[in-house]
């Protein structure tokens, strides 16, 4: 078996715990996998005064793979989200995220098995910003009202929502490809193109002009994103590949993860031309870091997905079996999993959890 090089940036918060778990497992599973620890983040900050230092990035370029955990961002003031600079000085321009039942774990459904692909570089996520009473914003301010698209109350903060026809294309692209490589039959793009003509309406001709080039091959609707939310909620089952701009699909991805148990199972992974960071979509969970009650499956999950990127297809599928076999037991579960399943008991430590895993592993 081929051995691979990976830096792994444990984060913050529970991303210590679930990223020390993610690596148990992973050398269960039979992966040979060097690690190269990369700090970044709040307490990387607290250290070394930058959250993302360049020997971060550096380590990524060199192994061109990577794994990452939950990073900390200050809400309102504080420094800029590190996973949106890492996004971008990497151009890692799709965020992957599939959504499929797990038996045991407490979802409200037991057939959802859709595929999130999120645009991952602008849209109002790209954080470019205006603060109030700031020069820029004065100045858009008067630029909008000479250009009579509108007027903007002189009090305001900005913030600006790009929509690029490159980057729609190559993101609805990677949808259709994605469809076609993995059997599924449908990719659905979602938009509020009935309001932001110029934004949500760019993404929405773009993938219509793409699925045009796939017709035949790949079925393709549109839904308008408060539809969608509906939608998904009364019938996951309905949705195959959903390719949406940044904020919707970051919103929507945490509404899915809910639908089948709860963040602590949802895996994820940013991937671009060159490089991949894999991650779970939850965050640093401030209120559970450091009490070893975390739920790591997310993270091993995505410790997974970046398996079959490295061709280590068997570990990887030996992971997905010993999670689908751990969960379906129901005896040694993390309490996030015990409240949304309604079992009660005593919830399972992360480090109890972990070690059955690994321990199933080993019997496998
Ligand atoms: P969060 O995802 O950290 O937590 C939301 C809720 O889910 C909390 O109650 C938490 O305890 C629970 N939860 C999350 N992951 C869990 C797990 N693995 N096991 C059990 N319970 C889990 O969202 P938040 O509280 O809004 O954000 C906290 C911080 O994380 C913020 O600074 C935010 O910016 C950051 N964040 C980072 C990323 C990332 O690095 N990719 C993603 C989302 C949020």
């Amino acid at each position: 078996m081929a051995r691979h090089s990976v830096t792994l940036i444990p984060g913050d918060g529970i991303g210590v715990e679930t990223s020390a778990a993610m690596q148990q497992v992973v050398a269960a599973s039979g992966a040979q996998i060097d690690w190269e620890v990369a700090e970044a983040g709040a307490a990387c900050m607290d250290i070394h005064g930058t959250p993302l230092p360049d020997s971060t990035i550096e380590a990524v370029k060199r192994n061109k793979v990577a794994i990452k955990g939950p990073i900390t961002t200050p809400v309102g003031t504080g420094f800029r989200s590190v996973n949106v600079a890492l996004r971008k000085t990497l151009d890692l321009y799709v965020c992957l995220r599939p959504v499929i039942s797990l038996p045991g774990a407490g979802g409200r459904y037991d057939d959802v098995d859709l595929v999130i692909v999120r645009e991952n570089s602008e849209d109002l996520y790209a954080g470019i910003e205006f603060e109030e009473g700031s020069e820029g914003a004065r100045r858009l301010i008067e630029f909008v009202d000479e250009s009579g698209a509108g007027s903007i109350r002189p009090d305001s903060g900005i913030s600006i929502k790009p929509i690029s026809v490159t980057g729609t294309r190559r993101i609805v692209e990677y949808a259709f490809e994605y469809a076609l490589k993995h059997g599924r039959e449908k990719v659905t793009a979602v938009h509020k193109a009935n309001i932001m003509k110029h934004s949500d309406g760019l993404f929405l001709r773009v993938a219509r002009e793409v699925a045009e080039e796939y017709a035949g091959r790949v079925a393709f609707e549109a839904k308008i994103v408060d539809a969608f939310c509906m939608s998904l909620v009364m019938d996951p089952s309905q949705f195959d590949v959903v390719v949406f701009p940044n904020l919707y699909g970051d919103i929507a991805s945490d509404l899915a993860a809910g639908l089948v148990g709860g963040l602590g199972i949802a895996p994820g992974a940013n991937i671009g031309k060159d490089y991949a960071v894999f991650e779970a979509v939850h965050g640093s969970a401030p209120d559970i870091a450091g009490k070893d009650i975390a739920n790591p499956t997310a993270e091993i999950l995505s410790a997974a997905m970046m398996l079959d990127h490295l061709g280590e297809l068997e570990a990887a599928a030996r992971i997905r079996a010993a999670v689908a076999r751990v969960y379906a037991e129901g005896r040694c579960l993390t309490g996030d999993i015990r409240r949304a399943t309604g079992l009660g008991g005593e919830p399972a430590r992360c480090s109890e959890f972990t070690a059955e895993l690994v321990r199933v592993l080993e019997e496998m």
